[in-house]
């Protein structure tokens, strides 16, 4: 007997292939009927016999494509209406259902084959793409995603892309960026004054040419552009750092092949398949002692962070590297260029040639960056690759708009049971960063519908964002959210911890519920809505606030002077102006604020050490306190829990007069930096006992920008696992202050969970 059904498929299932792979299986069981996308995801009208019904929807979840996540799959009886054949139809807007916008894929094997193959039409096409690879999230306009709501709806297809577009059993049927020579989007090569210098395969040989001669180039990517150039040439990598204006921030490097990265870094089975995975990181892998990478290339750390090509131009200029500088094309600290225009506008003083094309960007995604932690991995930048899927967070209500803190920023917005995290949109402390951040808060509301009734933000006056949140966004509910709970909370949200835990949030600065710069706290829960401060680090004096972040010195004169030091014995090895440093020395008795910040104890013992007293980016000293370290090191510095009420605090004296012995005994800085490392993991591990003695605790989950630190994460890690405890940490949401939005939307969301929002 013949039935009809109608099947509304949600989920990861648009942009992969799935309309034909659903065309394939209705011939195969002989279904009529039609497919289309819809807002919902994808929807199926599908007649047969009872039983060939049975087996297509069983293959429909048995056989899907690799790419595809089935997240919901609802079927409703319907009248037969009898229809010949099967096809696939024109999308339609509906409302209803989970949609799952793909992120930017890596070019597939199949490509690939055919980009290399001289009797393929395809041979050596930059933007060769098919449904299993290419660009998406950056090229969509709107939804549904077709074609003509892409940025390739100025490319119309000739009649060998348009033939291959409609035949289901093509690997580029409905593959909607398909592009081919005839057809699709082309290279150009410019000069910086915006000469055209070359079109097509000769713009690649020449780029190649100009950066074998040390000059920088900047090339359009996925995302945004990149500036590339030859790490193995120090005059090179050096006029970069001096046109960019970036002293030591490291660059990212993208290798040819696996091959050639063995021989720069140290790689084992995860930093492999993270480097392969679709979302083609940037990974931070150990240097090689042997490696002839200039050293300016990273020159504060141990590490490189290496990518693998994931563009078929990447492929075809890397046929003439080993290795290139990529890093992210920006004003120092303003968002990555991606629109042409911008590229010949600022551009123009860094890079000598511009290699672009025709196909526009519709928004900047940066490349994500990640590292292994225990085997897992631990991304630190959430971007490319990962944008925009969202987060399966059951019970989650519709409606929260969370904007996140200053640094290192994201935004969220939240679905019925998803929270979909905004790319990365970094330090909203320029007004380009700020109208970057706004215009993709209003890009997102319009990509997925979204109107907001609850907005979650942070509780620090002085943010941008908190200003957004008070005076420029509209919603029914505003919602403020302690800046360390909400760490907490996004990696409670991630790893779905449910309590009793204990969280340790460690970072540079947030603002405290007592208007104190918090950053070294201990958190207890014991329910799944409230985070009770248990312990903090003992304030100390800040001098001159923010301005102490950038001149880490402020902060070893500070723990000098708290601790009733002697200064002088230290302070001339600064170099510092001495006139400055009695201005501060005198003003130590007014213009100080406490905190509580473990990110500001390491830059303090960064600089009392004479390692790092001003710095240049954002954790410079204590990513320099961390490479310095001695991590065979055992011993640590004594601290004291005083717990006479709650919250506990841990005096930090000890330990400054344990540094201090130390250095006046001669003890050599790497010793002490992993004395100072294991008195931190010490901390933790003595607060966990406390914890499990009052409350039986047994998990710990990390989180807070400090945990970027390998050394403190390693040690942390093994050290509560010998002693017993499971420690947690995130691994596709960030430590740092790119996964506050999360937090803040599920913290949101469990305040408001009982109430109507
Ligand atoms: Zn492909
Ligand atoms: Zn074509
Ligand atoms: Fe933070």
């Amino acid at each position: 007997m013949k039935v009809a059904k109608k099947i509304v498929i949600s989920g990861l299932v648009q942009g992969i292939g799935f309309r034909p792979f659903v065309w394939r299986i209705a011939q195969k069981y002989q279904i009529t009927g039609w497919v289309k996308n819809s807002l919902a995801g994808v929807e199926i009208f599908a007649e047969g016999e009872a039983k060939q019904i049975e087996g297509f929807i069983a293959a429909l979840k048995k056989e899907k494509p690799s790419l595809a996540k089935i997240e919901r799959l609802r079927i409703n009886e319907e009248k037969l209406i009898c229809f010949k054949d099967f096809s696939i139809v024109e999308s339609e807007r509906k409302e209803e259902g989970v949609l799952i916008v793909p992120a930017d894929l890596p070019v597939c094997d199949d490509c690939l084959r055919e980009l290399t193959d001289k009797k393929d039409r395809r041979f050596r096409y930059p933007f060769i793409n098919c449904t299993n690879c290419g660009p998406r999230y950056t090229i969509i306009q709107k939804l549904p995603y077709d074609r003509k709501n892409t940025s390739m709806k100025g490319f119309p297809l000739c009649q060998d892309c348009s033939l291959e577009y409609q035949k289901p059993d093509n690997r580029r049927f409905h593959a909607e960026p398909v592009a081919c020579p005839a057809c699709g989007p082309k290279l150009f090569l410019y000069d910086n004054e915006k000469n055209l210098i070359a079109k097509e395969d000769e713009a690649i040989t020449i780029t190649a040419k100009k950066l074998k001669e040390g000059k920088i180039v900047a090339i359009k990517g996925l995302g945004g552009y990149h500036l590339a150039v030859d790490p193995f040439n120090v005059e090179a990598v050096l006029l970069l750092r001096q046109r960019k204006q970036r002293e030591a921030k490291p660059f990212a490097l993208m290798a040819r092949d696996l091959l050639i990265a063995k021989q720069h870094v140290h790689l084992n089975k995860t930093t492999i398949d993270l480097l392969n995975s679709k979302i083609r990181p940037i990974v931070l892998c150990p240097k090689k002692k042997s490696s002839n990478i200039v050293r300016d290339v990273s020159p504060d750390n141990e590490y490189l962070g290496i990518m693998l090509p994931y563009t078929p131009v990447h492929y075809l200029l890397m046929e003439q590297f080993e290795a290139l500088i990529m890093t992210s094309a920006n004003l120092s600290e303003e968002p990555i260029v991606y629109h042409d225009d911008d590229a010949f506008l600022k551009l123009n003083k860094i890079a000598d040639f511009i290699l672009t094309n025709n196909r526009p960007i519709l928004r900047p995604v940066d490349d994500s960056v990640a590292f292994v932690n225990h085997k897992k991995p631990l991304f630190i930048r959430r971007a490319r690759g990962i944008a925009p899927l969202p987060l399966h967070i059951p019970k989650m209500q519709e409606g929260i708009l969370a904007l996140g803190g200053q640094l290192k920023n994201s935004f969220a917005i939240t679905k019925k049971d998803y929270v979909y995290l905004s790319q990365y949109f970094g330090n909203l402390d320029n007004i380009p960063s700020r109208s970057a951040y706004l215009k993709g808060v209003e890009d997102f509301c319009s990509f997925f519908e979204f109107t907001p009734k609850v907005i979650a933000y942070d509780l620090h006056p002085g943010y941008y964002t908190t200003e957004l949140a008070e005076e420029k966004f509209s919603a029914k509910i505003k919602y403020p959210v302690q800046h360390h709970k909400a760490h907490l909370a996004a990696v409670v949200a991630e790893k779905k911890v449910k309590p009793p835990f204990l969280g340790v949030v460690f970072d540079g600065t947030g603002y405290g519920e007592d208007g104190k710069i918090w950053g070294g706290e201990f958190f207890i829960s014991l329910n799944e809505s409230n985070y009770e401060r248990f312990v903090h680090l003992k304030y100390f004096p800040l001098l001159d606030g923010d301005d102490s972040i950038k001149k880490p010195w402020k902060t070893a004169l500070s723990l000098l002077l708290e601790t009733n030091m002697d200064h002088e014995e230290f302070t001339l090895k600064w170099n510092i102006d001495k006139n400055e440093l009695n201005l501060v020395t005198n003003r130590f008795s007014q213009n100080k604020v406490g905190s509580s910040s473990i990110g500001r104890l390491f830059d303090g013992v960064s600089a009392l050490l004479g390692l790092k007293t001003i710095i240049s980016y954002e954790g410079q000293a204590a990513i320099v306190l961390e490479t310095k370290a001695d991590y065979g090191e055992n011993s640590f510095y004594d601290f004291t829990i005083l717990n006479e009420k709650l919250p506990y605090e841990i005096d930090y004296k000890p330990i400054i007069l344990g540094v201090i012995n130390d250095l006046k005994k001669g003890v050599r800085n790497d010793v002490i930096a992993g004395k100072f490392h294991n008195t931190i993991v010490e901390m933790i591990v003595k607060v966990a006992k406390i914890a499990e003695h009052i409350y039986g605790i047994k998990k710990v989950v990390f989180s807070g920008g400090v945990f970027q630190n390998r050394i403190l994460l390693q040690k942390s890690f093994k050290k509560l696992r010998v002693a017993g405890y499971k420690p947690i940490f995130p691994e596709y949401v960030p430590v740092n202050d790119q996964g506050l939005a999360l937090g803040q939307a599920y913290l949101a969301n469990k305040f408001f969970l009982r109430s109507d929002i």
